[in-house]
Formats: C-alpha cells, sequence, structure tokens
C-alpha cells in the first residue's frame, strides 16, 4: 500500500497561472517532489534507447540526446543543444510501472500441517513521474478505464496510480513514426497532469513553461523558482506545438478507422500482413495501452506453490485457446485481432480507441509493419461488404 503525502493547502499559485522555470528551477521542482516523499521517475537513457527510470536531478535526464526512429529502426545521437526532453517516446512506456511485465500475486507454503497463502509485499513510495509524453498519459487514461473504472478493478494498478503526481512535458520532437496528432493525444495536453512543462530553448534563452493541472501541481510549483511567463514565452510555445503538429508525416483517419475495419475484417491485406508478421509479439510488449495478462502457477517438492501474472500477447497461439484449440491460428487472424481490437472493438468495449498514435509498434516491429500503412492499404481497397452500425468516434 501507498502512503499519502501531505500536500500544503496554503499554495502560492493557481490553476490559472503559467510560469517559467529555468534549468535550475528543473532541479528544485525534483527535489521538492522528493523532500515530499515522492520516487522520482523520468526518462534516462540506458543501453541506447530513452527508458524510464530513476532521477535524482536534472542530471539523470537524457540531456544533448535525440532520437532518430522509422520502422523497424531506433537509435539515439547527441547534440551539443543541453535540451533535455529533444526526443519522442522510446521503447518502455509508464504501463510498466503500474502494470508490470511480471508480478507475484500470491505465494503459499506449508507451515506445519497447515497451507498457508500470502501476499507479497505491496508497499511502496508513491511515484512522481517528471517527462512523461501527452500521449503516454492518454495511454494511461486508457488503462484506468480498463483496470481501474471497469467491472473488474485490478487493486495493483489502482494502488501504483493512485495519488501518482505526474508531470508531462509536450513533445516539440515528434519522431517519423509518430502519429498522436491525428489520434487526438498530442503533440499538446491541456488535462490530466499536474504540471505540464514545455521545454523552450531559443534566443530568450532554455527555460520550461509551466502549467498547472492539480493543486498539489500549484503546490509543488510555489516552492520552486519560478518567474511569470510572457506573451513571448507562449507564443514560442504554440508555434512549437504547431511546428510538432505539422511534422508528422503519419496519421490515421481517427473518425473513420473503426468502421473501416469492421466492414473488412476479410480483406486480403490480412494475408498481405501474414506474410511478413513474425507473430513475435513485441507491438504488443512495447504498446501503452496493451493489458492483456496471463497466470501461472509453479510449485516444488515443499509444497509451495507461486502464483504471478505476466503479460501475453493476441500473437500468442495460448492467448485464444478455448476448448479444443486456439480461434486464432492464423498469423492473419492474430494480427487482424490485435489490429481491429485497439482501433475498431476498443470503442464497442471502453467507449474509446485502444490506441494514442505512439508510433511504438511501428519502430519496434522487427520487420518494420506499420499500422498506419495497413489501415492506408485497407481504405484504399475498402471491400465494404458488411454493413456494421456506427460506433462512437466514428462520423
Ligand atoms: S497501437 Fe502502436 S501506435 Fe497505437 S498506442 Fe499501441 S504502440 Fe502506440
Ligand atoms: S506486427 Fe511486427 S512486432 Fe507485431 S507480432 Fe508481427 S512481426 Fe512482431
Amino acid at each position: 500500500m501507498s502512503t499519502a503525502i501531505n500536500h500544503s493547502s496554503s499554495i502560492g499559485l493557481d490553476l490559472q497561472t503559467i510560469v517559467v522555470l529555468t534549468v535550475e528551477g528543473l532541479d528544485e521542482f525534483v527535489a521538492r517532489l522528493r523532500a515530499l516523499g515522492y520516487e522520482v521517475m523520468g526518462p534516462t537513457l540506458r543501453d541506447g534507447a530513452i527508458v524510464p527510470g530513476p532521477v535524482n536531478s536534472s542530471k539523470d535526464l537524457p540531456r544533448g540526446v535525440h532520437d532518430l526512429q522509422s520502422p523497424g529502426s531506433y537509435r539515439v545521437m547527441r547534440e551539443d543543444d543541453g535540451e533535455i526532453f529533444g526526443w519522442a517516446v522510446g521503447p518502455g512506456s509508464w504501463k510498466n510501472e503500474y502494470f508490470p511485465p511480471s508480478q507475484v500475486m500470491w505465494r503459499s507454503e506449508i507451515v506445519g500441517d497447515t497451507l498457508v497463502f500470502r501476499q507479497p509485499d505491496r508497499s511502496h513510495a508513491l511515484l512522481a513521474i517528471v517527462g512523461a509524453r501527452p500521449c503516454d498519459v492518454a495511454a494511461l487514461r486508457i488503462l484506468d478505464h480498463v483496470l481501474e473504472e471497469g467491472v473488474h478493478r485490478d487493486s495493483r494498478y489502482s494502488e501504483r496510480r493512485d495519488s501518482n503526481f505526474i508531470a508531462v512535458v509536450e513533445c516539440a520532437s515528434p519522431a517519423d513514426t509518430c502519429f498522436c496528432a491525428s489520434m487526438k493525444s498530442g503533440p499538446g495536453i491541456d488535462e490530466d497532469f499536474d504540471v505540464a512543462l514545455t521545454e523552450l530553448n531559443d534566443e530568450l534563452g532554455h527555460r520550461f513553461i509551466a502549467r498547472i493541472g492539480s493543486p498539489r501541481g500549484a503546490d509543488v510549483l510555489s516552492s520552486v523558482s519560478t518567474r511569470p511567463a510572457n506573451e513571448l514565452d507562449l507564443e514560442a510555445r504554440a508555434l512549437l506545438l504547431e511546428t510538432a503538429s505539422r511534422a508528422m508525416s503519419r496519421s490515421l483517419p481517427f473518425d473513420e478507422v473503426a468502421n473501416l475495419l469492421a466492414r473488412n475484417v476479410e480483406h486480403p491485406r490480412w494475408l498481405d500482413v501474414a506474410e511478413r508478421c513474425l507473430s513475435c509479439g513485441n507491438c504488443t510488449s512495447v504498446c501503452p495501452t496493451c493489458f492483456c495478462s496471463d497466470v501461472h502457477d509453479t510449485t516444488d517438492t515443499s509444497g509451495a506453490i507461486e502464483r504471478r501474472r505476466t503479460w501475453s500477447s493476441c500473437f500468442d497461439l495460448e492467448h485464444s485457446y478455448l476448448h479444443g484449440g486456439s480461434v486464432h491460428e492464423s498469423s492473419s487472424s492474430r494480427y487482424r485481432q490485435w489490429m481491429t481490437h485497439k482501433l475498431s472493438t476498443w470503442w464497442d468495449q471502453f467507449d474509446s480507441t485502444g490506441c494514442v498514435g505512439c508510433g511504438r509498434c511501428i519502430v519496434w516491429c522487427p520487420v518494420g509493419i506499420d499500422i498506419t500503412e495497413e489501415v492506408a492499404a485497407i481504405a484504399a481497397h475498402d471491400q465494404a461488404r458488411v454493413a456494421v452500425p456506427s460506433r462512437p468516434g466514428a462520423s
């Protein structure tokens, strides 16, 4: 269980205030979160990729590191610009923090002549994320709906997610594979954060615009050195977001894709993609919204049992195993299941899209299968064989 953090009630900033921090101010911001008792995590450079990691100060953030992403390819490079958030997204999303790839549910052991069940220790410090991207915050909202707000509430997810602190950083450097603008999940953000930062690095200096999204965001920023934002700062932010949005060459037809896929379940493109797909499941591992899991029990001769929950993937044959065999035996049916769920049947199930346009599935697919290209190919030869009822989100 997590411990509540007592944020001051006498805050010096209100939700309408927009302020500007220097890089030193960002350090103060991290230090204040740590002083409040948060475990601070953010983007870090590890093994040649930008991945979530512990952050003790801005020195732990990937300063001067940029990324180059394309279908099936990812690399980072260094530049002298000192930018801290001059990259798009890395392979690891924040899903891993709340819904780990492998998690012990319970253990049992024989004590005397009694079988005793024990839950693992679930105490942990509250989490503050500094440097989540708008698309990743949108993905967490989608996961909240599935894992926290549904009929089957996942208490492990909720314990970690509740009362966490989110400092999102708007995206100025979308990768070639990003399409969040078309999915309405970036590159800017207006809700679901405690503090929203925008990094500016121009003739007026290296600085961060900070918008406040919650009373505790105001509380944390109140004890950090800031100055009020001026018109030039706000104009620079607007230009930066517009430029980032225009820089995205990929897109999905947000209002049309659900019905497009629903009426094309027999499209020949599913066979075409199966020729290339390895069924490796990389796309589901890196996706910030995929939430399927499986449970496995292990035993030993002492009578101890451990039940562990691990991520599973709709590309595994066992994933669709019902009595007598797997429903999705072919690669084409497994890819179709994955993509139609993300973009079409997610609306039926959860009243939202299941994709935020982060592009990770494109980058980390070893053969470079591109979800936007597959949708475009289906749209180019729309079979329109089945009339389907209109879905939420469809025009
Ligand atoms: S389907 Fe691909 S682009 Fe969409 S959220 Fe998942 S990884 Fe990102
Ligand atoms: S689409 Fe790519 S990443 Fe996904 S299972 Fe197929 S080969 Fe692997």
